[in-house]
């Protein structure tokens, strides 16, 4: 038996008027997925704790099996981890975004939030501006690492308190200044990097053909190096993560999966999806027992509030990740249970993360049943009486099959 879990960052949604009331995963052409939730089981579940965040380093935690409750130390040392930073157990990792800030010669603290992104900048331009930030800002003891297109990793050995602060995806468009870190160590940073990269040549060329300037540094989410049990030792699989963002593969990593590099796949709303579909096949064909596929795309769509987009990625998810693997298993005669899921919602209305329970549905290839649903989507799941209210419950309960035994309207 092969295991793969799809996961779509962000693909559930709330009803949208401009859909006729549907959702983009309802919106969206998915046969695929439509036949998993119609021939496997259908459920929620419930992937943020209570009194959490519900951030992707959460949420994907508890998907991989490891309570948020107990495992989370925020994202930027997953992160670390998959840029192959050491930490030490007396350092702190803190997530520095590249972002976009309002340019009209306001003072820093008067600036509007304009994109969390900076227009997801390449990481080519980006290792650039970090590297910049690293030789003319890092104050002793601290470092900073190039990450994927806007985000990036600050290291600092003894760590002021940093409690307070704000996730720059969640203020878009509002004014900075009641968002500052509390942290004058941070603050300082922040507003040196503005007079560092606003001029700089990387984004005066930007700029000139139309796009976000990368103006500014914005740190979140500061965290010690974590430690997860080993993904085999809990369950006797060989696992591989295909992502392209750090975080997922710092989780990846921490819990000893493979972590292979995928070309082509951005971690933006515009992304391979083909070589993410042949990457997990070149992993199962290396022995892996279960692969993770994450796709970041519909998340910065929901980010962005870009409908179209959304509905766009949830297609390509559906015919080009699960629609590709599933004919190669059938090609190989392969045997395997498939789970598709996001991690949290990224509602468009909102445009960021929901704490809402989000739709899963799992389909064992040597036991399809009617399940009485029609399709994939937030609504059908609804009326599923399986709910998990446990995320970190999950991995358990879709490698041993045990789901398929509540095949239930
Ligand atoms: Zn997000």
């Amino acid at each position: 038996m092969k295991y793969l879990i799809v996961l779509a960052d962000g693909m559930a949604d709330r009803p949208i008027s401009d859909l006729m009331g549907r959702t983009p995963i309802e919106a969206a052409d998915t046969p695929n997925m439509d036949y998993i939730a119609a021939h496997g089981v259908l459920g929620r579940l419930k992937t943020v704790p209570d009194g959490m965040v519900p951030e992707s380093d959460t949420a994907n935690l508890a998907v991989m099996g490891y309570d948020p409750l107990v495992y989370s130390r925020g994202r930027s040392p997953l992160e670390a981890l998959s840029m192959g930073i050491n930490m030490t157990s007396g350092q702190t990792a803190v997530r520095a975004n590249l972002v976009c800030l309002s340019d009209f010669g306001e003072p820093y603290a008067q600036k509007t939030m304009i994109d969390h992104s900076s227009g997801e900048i390449s990481t080519e331009e980006a290792r650039i501006l970090i590297e910049e930030c690293a030789s003319k800002l890092c104050p002793p003891g601290t470092s900073i690492h190039t990450g994927v297109s806007y985000r990036h990793c600050f290291i600092v050995d003894d760590a002021p308190e940093f409690n307070a602060f704000a996730r720059p995806h969640d203020i878009l468009g509002r004014c900075i200044e009641e968002y500052l870190p509390a942290c004058g160590f941070y603050r300082d940073l922040m507003e040196r990097s503005f007079e560092l990269l606003n001029e700089h040549p990387v984004n005066k060329a930007r700029a000139a053909k139309g796009l976000r300037k990368a103006n500014s540094l914005w740190f979140w989410s500061p965290g010690k190096k974590p430690a997860l049990p080993p993904f085999y030792e809990k369950t006797g699989l060989k696992a591989t993560v295909v992502c392209a963002v750090d975080l997922i593969k710092g989780i990846g990593k921490c819990a000893g999966m493979e972590t292979p590099f995928v070309p082509g796949a951005t971690g933006g709303c515009v992304t391979d999806y083909s070589a993410k579909a042949n990457a997990a096949i070149k992993a199962f064909e290396s022995g892996s027992d279960l692969v993770y596929i994450h796709i970041e795309a519909p998340d910065e769509c929901g980010h962005k509030g870009d409908v179209n987009a959304k509905i766009a990625a949830i297609e390509n998810i559906d015919s080009k990740i699960i629609g590709a693997l599933m004919d190669w298993f059938a090609r190989k005669g392969e045997n395997y249970r498939i789970a598709v899921l996001p991690d949290h919602p990224t509602p468009i209305c909102l445009r960021t993360h929901a704490p809402e329970p989000v739709p899963f549905a799992v389909l064992t290839s040597d036991d399809r049943r009617r399940s009485g649903f029609e399709r994939y989507s937030e609504k059908e799941a609804e009326r599923s009486s399986l709910y998990i209210p446990v995320g970190s419950d999950f991995m358990s309960r879709f490698i041993s099959g045990e789901l398929e035994s509540k095949r239930l309207l």
